[in-house]
């Protein structure tokens, strides 16, 4: 596949940023051409047109996903359609997607938000119906090289990405390039074994990083314990959210500040193996269950410095949230392309 546009390539020996292509001469085409960008998200399918070498939408749309119904791919088209430029070129086309997926193959696997898409070849149809190149990558990678050509990662050349949200995505980039590995399956770190005999994880397994420290592993140890008896102002209190127990954490109930920490307490073990694996300058936390702040992090830092078997893998590490908020998949999107074409 190699050569072959369908084919994701998704590294290249040098980073070069947009703005770096653009002083390099990377192409008076390319300066007068545009990108689209797809986020394919379980709620929303979004799509952005951007000039070659910026970061600001020309054009931005978004539909419901409606996941449950059929027809998700011609949602997506006709979306993309919608913000297509009537006076300007399309070079390229990136996309990103729940996984699992093949990146190189641009195949979606199993996607748990579309059930229609088993083994889909979303790369090969968008190129069809739309004729250009079209590149894909799964939202924890796409994110990563979104932070890094736009965003906290700017200028770093080992980045750790991850975010805590209902799921633990991550992504990372080892010495200037994404990591995908054999299958294109790497950084599934929420899949990370903590305790073999820990809680159920959404994937069907036990014991993984986002069985821990998800915001529903976090509301779940919350309802465990209150059905144990323990005394906690969120008795009683119906579907119990990451936001609702952070209410209830920051004037001091003893409870909700023990399930951030607990939270906490997990990430900091998961990404002390996560130094030791990848070795990253820096480490960017994104997702909603981030945002809640010292009701984690403080648990997080003491429980990652505990855990690191060296100090100096600490050691001028950076530790930052996530820059591109809620756009972070329309610009992990482009980046993924706009890497792709060496722009
Ligand atoms: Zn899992």
């Amino acid at each position: 596949m190699k050569g072959n546009y369908i084919a994701g390539v998704l590294h290249q020996p040098r980073r070069r940023s947009a703005r770096a292509g653009r002083r390099a001469g990377a192409g008076i085409i390319a300066l007068m051409s545009r990108l689209v960008a797809l986020d394919i998200g379980g709620t929303h399918l979004r799509a952005a047109q951007y000039e070659a070498g910026s970061s600001k939408p020309l054009a931005r749309e978004r539909v419901l996903t409606l996941a449950d119904q059929p027809g998700a791919y011609d949602r997506l088209r006709d979306l993309i359609r919608s913000i297509w430029p009537s006076d300007a070129q399309v070079i390229a086309i990136g996309a990103a997607s729940p996984g699992p997926l093949d990146p190189r193959a641009g195949v979606v696997l199993k996607p748990p938000n579309i059930p229609e898409w088993v083994d889909f070849p979303l790369v090969q149809r968008l190129s069809n119906d739309f004729g250009v190149p079209a590149f894909l990558d799964n939202d924890g990678n796409a994110a990563v090289l979104g932070e890094w050509v736009f965003g906290a990662a700017r200028g770093h050349h080992d980045v750790l990405y991850i975010t805590v949200s209902t799921g633990i995505g991550a992504g990372v980039i080892v010495e200037d390039r994404v990591l995908h590995g054999f299958h294109g399956l790497a950084a599934e770190l929420g899949h990370v074994i903590i305790d073999p005999d820990g809680p159920p994880c959404n994937c069907g397994f036990r014991g993984h990083l986002e069985s821990f420290a998800s915001g529903p592993a976090i509301a779940r140890y919350v309802a465990e314990q209150l059905a144990q008896g323990r005394g906690s102002s969120l008795r009683g209190v119906p579907d119990l959210t990451t936001w609702i127990i952070a209410d209830a954490a920051r004037p001091g109930d003893s409870l909700a500040q023990a399930a951030f920490q607990r939270a906490g307490e997990y990430l900091g073990i998961a990404v002390a193996g996560f130094l030791h694996a990848f070795d990253p300058s820096i480490v960017i936390f994104g997702g909603g269950v981030s945002s809640v702040g010292p009701l984690l992090f403080d648990a997080f830092h003491a429980s990652l410095k505990e855990r690191t078997f060296h100090p100096r893998y600490l050691e001028g590490l950076k530790i930052e949230m996530a820059a591109l908020g809620e756009d972070v998949g329309l610009l992990g999107a482009l980046a993924l392309a706009q890497t792709a074409l060496h722009l």
